[in-house]
């Protein structure tokens, strides 16, 4: 019944990705100047994908309690345990050392991790957007919304986000897992890939599922969604059941790919992401069947 219930779910029923909705209101996306409140929490980042921690209490916890060192504006982004939470890049910050990001993602602790995401992807943005791509004049940060501005022509240049697919086919009781050609320690995951200008999310998973492996697939349903920083990517989860074809690997992207039980695979992405949530999700479904 359980397993009826999850699979006809309308969308937005099922949430194992739902951040604290305290955490982000529209009041708390702002660009602000040093004058930070005494109490804020910071996350400071040196690039994209690196994060400065103190030395110590940095496997679980990215914030830096001292803005001392920190001259620039920052975005406050929203609250941790009632702290405003300011995000800068920083060339550096003494008494700290270098994280990667990577390592924060996977937190028990949700609001950590979406403000993190929230972090990295504006810090990125603003990164990007320093300079109006239609004039060719520097930018400022708005300070009412979050609005890069053209001091030239007044362009706006508002946050960008990534849209991408990523699905569970099902056959049987196996599900396709693929080996990525840049895929960390050999992991085995699901298929995945950004929509296409002008494509649906429907369109975007029937061409990349037939690009990638050579499947086509149907039954084709909403799972959940996650905010991913590397670089603004909005990854949207499905499940789907599989048509026809052979497994084919494109041999570029997808190198090896096969179905499988995943209680058998050895290696399959860390906890917290959305290809291990789908894929544990299927696990506890295998596990109740055969329970009965
Ligand atoms: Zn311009």
């Amino acid at each position: 019944m359980a397993l009826l219930k999850k699979n006809h779910s309308p969308i937005g029923i099922f949430y194992p990705l739902s951040y604290n909705s305290s955490m982000f209101s529209s009041i708390d996306y702002r660009y602000i100047d040093s004058h930070y409140p005494e109490n804020s929490l910071f996350l400071c980042f040196s690039d994209m994908k690196t994060l400065w921690v103190e030395e110590e209490k940095s496997t679980d916890n990215p914030f830096l309690q001292n803005s001392a060192h920190l001259q620039e504006k920052a975005f406050h982004i929203g609250y941790y345990n009632e702290r405003p939470v300011l995000a800068q890049r920083v060339l550096s910050v003494d008494n700290t050392k270098e994280a990667n990001i990577r390592d924060y993602l996977h937190l028990k602790d949700s609001t950590i991790v979406g403000l993190l995401v929230r972090a990295s992807q504006l810090l990125t943005w603003q990164e990007n957007h320093q300079y109006c791509g239609r004039c060719g004049k520097e930018t400022i940060a708005m300070t009412t919304e979050p609005a890069m501005v053209c001091q030239g022509c007044n362009h706006h240049i508002y946050p960008v986000l990534s849209p991408a697919i990523m699905v569970r086919i099902r056959r049987d009781n196996h599900i396709l897992l693929a080996r990525n050609a840049r895929a960390f320690c050999n992991t085995f995951a699901l298929i995945a890939g950004f929509v296409e200008a002008g494509e649906s999310l429907e369109d975007a998973l029937h061409r990349e599922v037939m690009e990638e492996v050579g499947l086509k697939v149907h039954n084709v349903r909403y799972f959940s969604s996650q905010s991913w920083p590397l670089p603004h990517t909005l990854l949207m989860g499905f499940t789907a059941d599989y048509l026809s074809g052979d497994i084919k690997p494109d041999g570029e992207e997808i190198v090896e790919a096969r179905w499988t039980d995943p209680r058998r695979e050895e290696s399959i992405p860390r906890p917290g992401s959305l290809s291990r949530i789908l894929i544990d999700d299927f696990i506890e479904e295998l596990n109740d069947k055969e329970m009965v």
